[in-house]
């Protein structure tokens, strides 16, 4: 059996990739100046990298194996897939058993009246999906002017023209000539960052309102849907105030608008249910899937479409849109595997009733640290903010980021992968990490955010801007 190779050393592996591999989000510059980091395998919630180094993984890769690293059964489920089908389209009137088991599958776990799906190969792939669906859902209603799709600043929701577009990042709608027509942005409820000496609640208010003040601008026949992630990820996991969402659904409800739901990080028990829409009650058109869809062992995205917005779009004639591997096989077989171990190895119900509630105490706990304040969870994604004067809430006297970035360097050196957005740190661990393993997150969260204080403080950078 044909394998890559891991023997070499780690110094030849890295100028391999310095000299053939383009990283994705990456100064690569800067990457291949100190070496790549090489992880070379993974069990359970441990990664190990090419000097043997073992990593406690806070961000379940990247928000998504859900279920953690090395269960066979999915690498079985892939091996029989391949040799009895390794891939079939479902573009030409045929189908094939993966494709049409996991949808009727994921309809029973999806809200009611949640029940078809078209496969993506990605989160971003489903978005774009979403931008043509949505505009041509409402084409096919007599409205073909309702065409834009109202998103937030600092949401994620991929990387693609049009994902990108949708979502609400500046450094990426600098590159590219980005945003693409017809996507407008609002702000986002980060009451933390952005809600000054008001009340966290009609913060909350104020921020869905802006969804109203933005239709009422634009006028609601132009207006074809809204999305968000139900807690953002990507933005700093960035909680809404109790408020927002309850004023979002009757916006949207009143306004005859479209309402999708990137799930993309949330679904798949990572909020200890099925879907964030579900610990949120949220009542979406559309919801963005992927990530945790496959625990990440395959490439998979999808839309899961409500019946009336499906069925309007099948009786429309034909959907001129899709994509070569929309179901592929392989990745449905995995994706259906892992459903099944969330279901029947309680993986949903340990994050509800067990992993969350005691990782929501012990990240707590961080806020007795002099640097940290805003330490929340909300299922397993957490996220706290690095600040040099909580009563403030101030900024450090550097760029922003600066100090989440030393402070990730030294998670990394104390075998904990934590992420920072600027000075916000952030975790999405596996599901299935035990009380000793959150123990351990948090103790090394704690120690690595206590060295990265020394050092602040010695660089004299513990100071207010
Ligand atoms: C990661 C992510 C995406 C994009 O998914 P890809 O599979 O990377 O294309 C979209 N939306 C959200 C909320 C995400 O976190």
């Amino acid at each position: 059996m044909s394998q890559i190779t891991n023997h070499l050393p780690t110094a030849e592996l890295q100028v391999l990739d310095a000299a053939h591999h383009l990283h994705p989000f990456t100064d690569g510059d800067a990457l291949n100046a100190k070496g790549v980091r090489i992880i070379t395998r993974a069990d359970g919630a441990v990664l190990t990298d090419s000097e043997g180094l073992e990593m406690l993984d806070g961000m379940a890769g990247l928000w998504c194996v859900n279920i953690g690293y090395g269960r066979p059964e999915l690498a079985q489920v892939a091996a029989d897939q391949m040799r009895q089908l390794p891939y079939y389209n479902t573009f030409f009137q045929t189908t094939h058993i993966p494709a049409l088991a996991l949808a009727a599958r994921i309809a029973e776990v999806a809200p009611e009246g949640m029940d078809h799906v078209f496969y993506a190969g990605s989160g971003s792939e489903a978005n774009d999906t979403n931008i043509r669906l949505v505009r041509h859902y409402w084409a096919s209603q007599g409205k073909p002017d309702k065409r834009i799709i109202i998103s937030r600043r600092n949401g994620y929701h991929g990387s693609t023209m049009g994902s990108a577009s949708l979502g609400g990042m500046s450094g990426m709608h600098a590159q590219g000539g980005l945003p693409i027509p017809d996507i407008e942005h609002i702000g986002q409820p980060f009451w933390y960052g952005e809600g000054g000496d008001t009340d966290p609640q009609d913060f909350g208010l104020a921020r869905a309102r802006e969804l109203e003040a933005k239709i009422a601008e634009l006028g609601e026949d132009n207006v074809a849907a809204f999305i968000a992630e139900p807690i953002q990820g990507a933005g700093g996991v960035i909680i809404p105030p109790e408020s927002y969402w309850p004023e979002i659904q009757r916006i949207c409800d009143q306004h005859e608008i479209l309402l999708i739901a990137d799930e993309v990080i949330c679904g798949f028990g990572r909020t200890g249910e099925w879907f964030g829409c579900q610990a949120l009650n949220i009542r979406p058109d559309i919801m963005t899937i992927a990530k945790g869809l496959t625990s990440g062992y395959q490439p998979l995205g999808g839309s899961i479409v409500r019946k009336e917005v499906a069925e309007a779009i099948n009786a429309a004639g034909e959907f001129a849109h899709g994509y070569t591997y929309s179901g592929h096989p392989v990745a449905a077989a995995v994706a259906l595997e892992n459903l099944r171990i969330l279901e029947e190895d309680g993986i949903i119900t340990h994050a509800r009733e067990v992993a969350a509630p005691y990782l929501a105490e012990k990240w707590a706990t961080l806020a007795d640290h002099p640097m940290v304040d805003d330490a929340r969870t909300f299922g397993m994604l957490g996220g706290l903010q690095l600040t040099p004067d909580k009563s403030a809430r101030a900024k450090f006297k550097a760029d922003v980021g600066t100090v989440g970035l030393r402070c990730r360097e030294r998670c990394f050196g104390n075998g904990l992968v934590m992420r920072h957005v600027g000075d916000r740190m952030i975790i999405s661990p596996p599901l299935i990490l035990t009380p000793a393993q959150i123990d351990t997150l948090v103790e090394r969260a704690w120690q690595s955010i206590d060295e990265t204080f020394l050092a602040v403080r010695r660089d004299g950078l513990f100071e207010a801007m």
